[in-house]
């Protein structure tokens, strides 16, 4: 299991690096990792996922990979999965 050190801030486009170091055991799915934007400052937090069975609704990393390809199938995954 790999998670990138950097990902893309999908808030102003920089790049966010990791700031979870890699466990000992290496990354399981369902971990947390937590990103700091370098342009926004914002913290991104990811949830590792099984590569091969990706969740569609409850993980943030989906969210961000829909938000960050429009165009690739861009639908809006987000109807009614306002839970805050
Ligand atoms: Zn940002």
């Amino acid at each position: 299991m790999e998670v990138p050190e950097t990902i893309l801030c999908v808030d102003c486009g920089q790049q966010a690096r990791r700031l979870t170091p890699t466990p000992e055991d290496g990354w399981e799915i369902g971990d947390s990792v937590a990103y700091r934007c370098t342009g926004c400052n914002d913290r991104w937090d990811l949830v590792v996922v099984d590569p091969d069975h990706p969740t569609e609704s409850s993980s943030l990393a989906a969210e961000y990979r829909a938000r960050s390809s429009p165009g690739a199938g861009g639908q809006d995954l987000g109807h009614g999965e306002e839970s805050t």
